[in-house]
């Protein structure tokens, strides 16, 4: 039986990044290099000590989010775990 909606969404709301800087998160596309680099370390560094890292990871790796910081990863590290699984 599939869960209720409810509780494929629950985690989202014990999430340590609500109301959170979305620019760290969603950096915009035209930053790069040191500047790109220090926005995902300070979104890195919130989901460290994040109670749902878990289940917000599996939740991007599992829809394939193609945007953004989710559970400690970036899309380029999500897509490169995608890659590499062992099915
Ligand atoms: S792991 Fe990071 S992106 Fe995911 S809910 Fe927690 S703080 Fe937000």
């Amino acid at each position: 039986m599939l869960p209720a909606h409810s509780e494929l969404w629950d985690w989202q709301l014990r999430a340590r990044c609500r109301g959170a800087d979305s620019t760290m998160f969603y950096p915009p596309e035209n930053t790069r290099g040191p500047v790109r680099m220090r926005l995902e370390f300070l979104a890195k560094d919130v989901c460290w000590q994040c109670p749902v890292l878990q289940e917000c990871r599996e939740h991007a790796l599992r829809t394939r989010e193609p945007y953004g910081i989710w559970g400690g990863m970036t899309a380029k590290e999500r897509a490169l775990a995608d890659h590499y699984a062992v099915s």
